[in-house]
């Protein structure tokens, strides 16, 4: 099963245009929507996830239209939002098992081996009967991500779920994801680079509505590959450098200044070859309209 999302373009009543003509082929596995803030990506998985319309476009989940028959959508669904708001004075177990019959597991012992085997898939068995409220934010995530798990879904959407976790949180967070399977298309939205480096085989960078680059993160990474150029220069020289360069990061290195830039040939002037990453393809893909 394939998601497949053509020409789609939506403006909100303010004028603002969120989605411009965008086309994107999403295959099964990890796929990684990259963008800044505003860039469109909340309003894309919306739209997908059934939650908003579109102007103009189509979406198909293999054979289904997903803009008119989302009752369908919404069987196949696992849908974790950005603002994923929980009961706060309810419990893991007793919320999910709630979640569960909403989804139509009604009959008790299977709900009760199916909540059972979240609860552990997301590491909060020993934390079932505590209350939401007094969960952390990686736990909270977590939780989000068992209820998007209820019914087997084949389409799952997580919006933009590592923003706020701490480091072990979020690598606690990715790797659960990357263990959901192959046989499913998980989006992963984010606007963390390397969100998408880690886990995703393919991905889009997108931007004011509109698709910048899409494929890949390694061979998007290959083709700039021998056009990435280092230096370390003084601080008081990098609006020159600016000037003159594609500079792609600045960073201060015991406290001397290291610029990255991106040229084709080679820049000479003291600047040495240094290894591309997905960071480089994500700034040129935004800023300069390259890759
Ligand atoms: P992202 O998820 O990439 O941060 P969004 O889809 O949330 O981007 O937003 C894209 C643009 O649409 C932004 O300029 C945002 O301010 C605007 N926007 C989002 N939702 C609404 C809305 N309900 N009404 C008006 N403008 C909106």
């Amino acid at each position: 099963m394939e998601l497949i999302i053509k020409n789609l373009s939506k403006t909100y009543p303010n004028g603002v245009k969120a989605l411009n003509n965008l086309s994107l082929n999403i295959p099964r596995g990890m796929f990684g929507l990259l963008g800044p803030n505003g860039a469109g990506k909340s309003s894309l998985m919306r739209t997908i996830a059934t939650l908003q319309e579109a102007d103009e476009g189509s979406i198909s989940l293999g054979e289904i239209d997903v803009l008119k028959k989302k009752d369908e959508v919404r069987k196949l669904l696992g849908y974790l939002p950005q603002d994923f708001g929980t009961y706060p004075n309810m419990s893991a177990e007793d919320l999910l098992d709630h979640i569960a019959v909403l989804k139509g597991v009604s009959n008790r012992k299977e709900r009760k081996e199916v909540v059972k085997a979240l609860l552990e898939q997301t590491n909060l068995y020993d934390v079932r009967k505590k209350n939401l409220g007094g969960y952390s934010g990686g736990m909270r995530q977590r939780f989000g991500i068992a209820q998007a798990l209820l019914g087997n879904p084949k389409l799952i959407i997580v919006d933009e779920p590592t923003a706020g976790l701490d480091p072990a949180e979020r690598n606690r967070f990715l790797n659960l994801l990357s263990e959901i399977g192959e046989n499913v298309i998980i989006i992963l939205s984010t606007h963390i680079v390397d969100d998408v480096k880690e886990l995703c085989t393919n991905m889009a960078i997108i931007n004011k509505g509109t698709l910048l680059l899409e494929g890949d993160p390694l061979k998007a990474i290959e083709k700039i590959k021998t056009s990435i150029w280092k230096k370390f220069i003084s601080k008081n020289e990098l609006d020159e450098y600016q000037k003159t360069y594609k500079v792609i990061s600045s960073k201060l290195i015991s406290g001397r200044m290291q610029i990255n830039i991106y040229s084709e040939p080679d820049p000479g002037n003291g600047f040495q070859p240094t290894d591309a990453g997905l960071e480089e393809v994500y700034f040129l893909a935004i800023n300069e309209g390259i890759v």
